[in-house]
């Protein structure tokens, strides 16, 4: 009990606050939980399990996160350690639902191993994806991931085995810290790969720690002589500031040395200060105080509050010779500036946007680093999407990242997994439990899908709830396919009939000339003609009289004779199972859209006032796929001024070699003008077009209107 009570205190102390009683219950809770979870676990140092959670929200306190964060890094690993003594609804029955969603994040994250070293960069960034997601539902999943991390490695000396220790350092320095850089937590980075390189490198880590002892010693003088004159002068100018030598950290010197080929005195010689001073334009004054003590090394001044750096960092650089005549790097940025410098988004996070865009803003930012390990390996329009954030990642049950665009259902997910998964969709799981087929996935959601082999397929409801229109189109299509079965089947009959009626087999039928001829200029394939036959555009009678009047060589009229093969796609796909609408006759060019009704599909203009109120179930989008048509009608209405203008009127059309299908006339109320209706057959819109302008020119038109 007084162990409980004095941690609660240590954790006082390190976040540099006090609790209340609700919170402080909450703790105590929280501690006996954990306590209780890892009872008989112990780590590999030999102490008690339970001390590692308890200093990771240490940890996490002593950067000032909130009570339900450093709730979640006590009880962080109580769920996957604790032979399921813990579960997460015990969890969120104690201590709510967020911290049960954190502690989830955090141990979904712990559970990816990253790759590392000289892998493929495209297989790593997946892996560092899956992480992302794992952690996309609240930052701070990433705030007590990176405090755990941190302790460990903080402990890694205890870790024994080799390969284990190097993977765990190098998995920190590829992934972990380069994910608190992205996210401007350098207190956390700096730490983590110091603590790294010291297991990575260890020779290269002591040889550098070791200089950096001895020139600091060497230096410290000299540094205090700077702080104390600059202090002094600032004093003077009543300017409040905190000023302090700036050391660099030993991995950061390595890398340099490393990338620019120098050795340690000439990364490690230059001095830095900086000046903590309480607002903007203090730092300008401190610069002005600067440039009067030392002389300002030219173009060596750097105003990155006027304009910050891409990652945000705010501040002045200034780089003087001083009375000894050397270079002094000075850096100038008020407190709030230096806490987002130090502690980045948990600065962000604490102090002002505590908001969804927050959220999108380090998703964005670890997207984008997500990006450069991709660098040429991705197409830009799946970044695009993702930089949308439009995009929600699930899982599968066997840990395959799935994309799904926001909003996506279970039956969108089952469709997009394999179509015949859809298709023989009978349920889902979602964490485990069954959902309705409208649940909205989420991310980091585990969905698993339930299939009825023996179920006949889909059922026209599911379009309520497929949110994307490739799943629609799907569905869509599986109904069409099933109405083509039956018309076939129906088309089959009819030759089966007629085969008796003139006693020979189908198959000679089939191989009839007359019958091969008609199918082949009219280009269709035997399966077309059983549509034909099935809808009944071809009827029994027809194809009776081309078999047998052969000497008559009649010509078979296909009623609704259009062959618009090749020329309307509904959905995407290639389609001849559609009729021209009367009420708005379309052209090849115009917008169109497709209307299901008991006939099949028909195709309207997008703005035909008489599919206004139809609902979005019937709605098929549909496309020309070209515009080589051999003709279709299109109505249009010419106001003439007087009835002799007409003739001039039907000279266009006779130019232009359009025919006219019908043409009526009528007069004004007023009587003043007359009302031409042509009904007329063009090939495209820009034929339509085209002639409508040349009508618009004649003397005596009032105007052209498409009907
Ligand atoms: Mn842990």
């Amino acid at each position: 009990m007084l162990k409980v009570k004095n941690y609660i205190h240590e954790l006082e102390t390190v976040s540099k606050k006090s609790f209340n009683n609700d919170e402080k219950m909450l703790l105590e809770k929280a501690i006996k939980m954990a306590e209780y979870a890892h009872e008989g676990f112990y780590r590999k140092s030999g102490e008690p399990f339970v001390n590692h959670p308890l200093e990771v929200s240490k940890i996490l306190a002593s950067l000032k996160l909130d009570i339900t964060t450093l709730i979640s890094g006590i009880l962080h690993d109580s769920v996957e350690d604790s032979d399921g003594k813990v579960t997460l609804q015990d969890i969120e029955k104690e201590f709510g639902k967020n911290v049960a969603l954190i502690v989830d994040g955090v141990t979904k994250v712990s559970k990816i191993n990253a790759p590392v070293g000289n892998i493929d960069q495209k297989k790593k960034s997946e892996t560092i994806q899956k992480m992302l997601f794992a952690m996309a539902e609240d930052v701070r999943v990433i705030f007590v991931k990176l405090a755990d991390r941190l302790h460990n490695m903080r402990t890694i000396d205890y870790v024994d085995n080799k390969e284990k220790k190097r993977y765990k350092a190098l998995e920190t320095l590829e992934v972990y810290a380069p994910i608190a850089h992205k996210l401007g937590i350098h207190v956390i980075k700096w730490e983590l790969e110091d603590l790294s390189f010291k297991v990575l490198y260890p020779e290269e880590y002591y040889k550098i720690k070791e200089l950096v002892a001895q020139k600091k010693k060497e230096r410290e003088e000299r540094t205090n002589e700077y702080v104390n004159q600059l202090k002094l002068a600032l004093k003077e100018h009543n300017i409040n500031a905190l000023i302090e030598g700036r050391y660099k950290h030993y991995y950061s010197i390595w890398k340099k040395m490393k990338e620019k080929n120098k050795n340690f005195d000439e990364i490690y010689d230059l001095i830095g200060i900086r000046a903590i001073v309480d607002d903007i334009k203090t730092c300008y004054t401190t610069v002005g105080v600067v440039h009067q003590i030392w002389v300002p090394l030219p173009g060596r001044f750097k105003d990155y509050i006027a304009a910050p750096k891409s990652n945000g960092y705010k501040s002045i650089h200034t780089t003087v010779i001083t009375q000894y005549g050397e270079p002094l790097e000075i850096q100038i940025r008020d407190h709030q500036m230096h806490n987002e410098a130090e502690y980045g988004l948990i600065a962000h996070w604490i102090y002002k946007e505590k908001t969804v865009n927050l959220k999108q803003k380090w998703l964005l930012q670890l997207l984008d680093w997500r990006k450069e390990l991709l660098k040429g390996s991705t197409n830009l329009s799946e970044l695009k999407n993702e930089l949308q954030l439009e995009e929600v990642f699930v899982l599968t049950p066997k840990g395959e990242i799935i994309h799904m665009p926001r909003g996506s259902t279970v039956i969108d997910f089952a469709y997009a997994i394999h179509t015949e998964i859809g298709h023989h969709f009978s349920g889902a799981k979602v964490n485990g439990k069954i959902v309705p087929i409208s649940y909205k996935l989420k991310n980091g959601d585990v969905v698993e899908i339930l299939v009825n082999k023996s179920s006949k397929g889909p059922s026209l409801d599911w379009l309520k709830y497929a949110k994307s229109p490739r799943t629609k189109a799907k569905i869509r299509r599986f109904f069409r396919e099933q109405e083509k079965e039956r018309l076939i089947d129906s088309g089959k009959d009819v030759i089966r009939k007629l085969a008796k009626r003139l006693n020979i087999s189908i198959e000679n039928l089939l191989e009839n000339e007359r019958l091969k001829t008609f199918m082949k200029n009219h280009s269709l394939s035997s399966e077309e003609l059983f549509i034909r036959i099935g809808e009944g555009s071809i009827t029994f009678n027809d194809l009776l009289s081309l078999i047998e009047k052969q000497e008559e060589q009649k010509k078979i009229k296909i009623k609704q004779k259009k062959n618009y093969k090749n020329l309307i796609s509904i959905d995407g796909i290639s389609t001849i199972d559609v009729h021209i609408a009367k009420c708005c006759m379309p052209v090849p060019g115009d917008e169109i859209i497709g209307i299901s009704s008991r006939r099949g599909i028909t195709i309207h203009r997008v703005g035909c006032k008489n599919i206004k109120n139809i609902e979005e179930e019937r709605k098929f989008s549909a496309n020309w796929i070209s515009e080589n048509s051999s003709g279709f009608n299109a109505a249009i209405e010419i106001e003439l001024d007087k009835n002799e203008r007409l003739p001039e009127i039907m000279n266009i059309f006779v130019s232009k070699k359009i025919n006219i299908s019908s043409l009526k006339v009528s007069e004004s109320e007023s009587w003043k003008t007359i009302f031409a209706q042509f009904t007329i057959v063009v090939k495209s819109l820009s034929e339509l077009n085209e002639l409508i302008n040349d009508i618009e020119k004649k003397a005596g038109v009032i105007r052209v209107r498409r009907k």
